[in-house]
């Protein structure tokens, strides 16, 4: 069967990779001249570690292991800690935070030789219809035929307008702030990662090894903020230029979490990016005919959960296992969607909820909160509930074991 996969990210990448695996004549096209490797840090929980375990991908250098995560009021003291530890033993798969490029070299390593066309612009897509293939045009002018077609290109998927027409993810009103810094000592050698918390936002820092910090500030937009690139909603309230590490400083220059002062000081504005919170309307199916959709193309949310690259890799593993299988193919994707779909509202669901707006609980409640909630047994149950992999949760006509 020939499967066209529109978009070289991770989705796209371990789809390519499995699929071909599984026998399939398979063509990924990227828009980019290159696979893109920068970025910054992107926590892997173990369906995650776990799905690129099956990959292939070796973890060695891959990341940080990350053994708790710390929830710290502004000034320092301990509202509650995860476990990640215990959660990372539950599933034999550790926690880390890996750099998002080395993720993606390793997943283009691992692509077979003459799968990936690059500068290839997916412009849209034709059902055939009946027994028909599937046409898919390219911004060059070339056109595709292909029994099954994959859109995994993203948040403003082409392939997601083809089927379902304009219906744009909307701006939640948030935006993450993040980088990477320079901060040697301990903290940036440790395996805590520090989530502080105040009415002026939430600053997450991850340690990254070799005297880094991978942090994210969380917060809202009001007037004087910096617009961030590529917002979609009302921003009309918001200036188009100033300086973002100026404007972290007032914000949380008076938090005296460990670390956090340092961390400010040595922020430089060439080191931040901004991504807007975004996230997609709930579609009761991703796709049409033999046509479908998997990672953030069907399903983009707030990085707040921490799940948006490990959910790309669970849509890729249940789509590949379900076409390695026999019966109908529009069946099957029809199959594959369902079985993702009730796995992903959960994490819709945490990512419309939790964060800065649950915040504004007095610390008295939030420490009570830490005491006596099984926090750590909530998190491991989040992880579960939002992974068909962890547990072996496959359509029916899907190949049960690896082929
Ligand atoms: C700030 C931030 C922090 C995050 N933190 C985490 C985290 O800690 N943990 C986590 O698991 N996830 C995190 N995520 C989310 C995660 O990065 C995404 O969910 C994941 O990358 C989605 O993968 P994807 O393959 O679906 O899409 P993408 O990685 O966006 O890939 C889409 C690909 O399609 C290509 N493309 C687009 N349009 C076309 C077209 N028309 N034709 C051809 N090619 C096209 C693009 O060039 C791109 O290569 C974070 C995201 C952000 C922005």
């Amino acid at each position: 069967m020939k499967v066209v996969i529109i978009g070289a990210g991770f989705g796209g990448m371990a789809a390519a990779i499995w699929l071909s695996e599984a026998g399939h004549e398979v063509e990924l096209y990227e828009q980019a001249p290159a696979v893109r490797t920068s970025g910054n840090g992107v926590l892997l929980l173990p369906n995650g570690t776990g799905l690129l375990r099956e990959l292939g991908v070796d973890l060695t250098g891959l990341g940080a292991r990350m053994d708790s995560v710390d929830g710290l009021f502004r000034d320092g003291s301990l509202a509650l800690r995860v476990h990640l530890s215990r959660i990372a033993a539950r599933f034999d798969a550790p926690v880390l935070v890996g750099s998002r490029g080395r993720v993606a070299e390793r997943l283009v390593a691992r692509l077979p030789e003459g799968v990936l066309r690059l500068n290839m612009r997916c412009t849209g897509l034709e059902q055939g219809g009946g027994s028909n293939p599937v046409v898919v045009s390219f911004a060059d002018g070339t056109e595709v035929k292909a029994d099954v077609v994959i859109g995994a290109d993203g948040q403003r998927s082409v392939v997601r307008t083809s089927l379902f027409g304009e219906d744009p993810a909307v701006y939640l009103g948030d935006a993450t702030w993040h980088g990477i810094t320079d901060l040697p000592g301990d903290f940036a050698s440790g395996h805590a990662v520090h989530s502080v918390f105040g009415d002026e936002g939430i600053c997450v820092m991850h340690p990254v090894g070799e005297g880094k910090v991978y942090w994210a500030f969380e917060l809202p937009f009001s007037d004087g903020d910096v617009l961030p690139p590529g917002a979609v909603g009302d921003t009309r309230s918001l200036r188009e230029e100033g300086s973002a590490v100026t404007n972290l400083r007032a914000r949380f220059g008076h938090w005296t979490a460990p670390g956090l002062q340092r961390l400010l000081a040595a922020m430089r504005d060439e080191d931040v990016s901004v991504f807007p919170h975004i996230i997609h309307r709930e579609l009761p199916q991703w796709g049409k005919g033999p046509s479908t959709l998997i990672g953030d193309a069907a399903h983009v949310v707030p990085p707040r959960v921490g799940m948006g690259l490990s959910q790309a890799l669970e849509d890729a593993w249940v789509l590949s296992r379900t076409l390695a299988g026999s019966g109908d193919v529009e069946a099957q994707v029809r199959g594959y969607e369902q079985a993702r779909i009730r796995r992903v509202r959960g994490m819709q669901k945490a990512a419309r909820t939790l964060g800065r707006k649950t915040v504004p609980m007095p610390p008295w409640l939030l420490r009570r909160i830490g005491r006596l909630l099984p926090v750590t047994k909530f998190n491991l149950a989040q992880v579960k509930n939002s992974s068909n992999y962890l547990n072996n949760d496959l359509p029916a006509m899907a190949v049960q074991e690896r082929p």
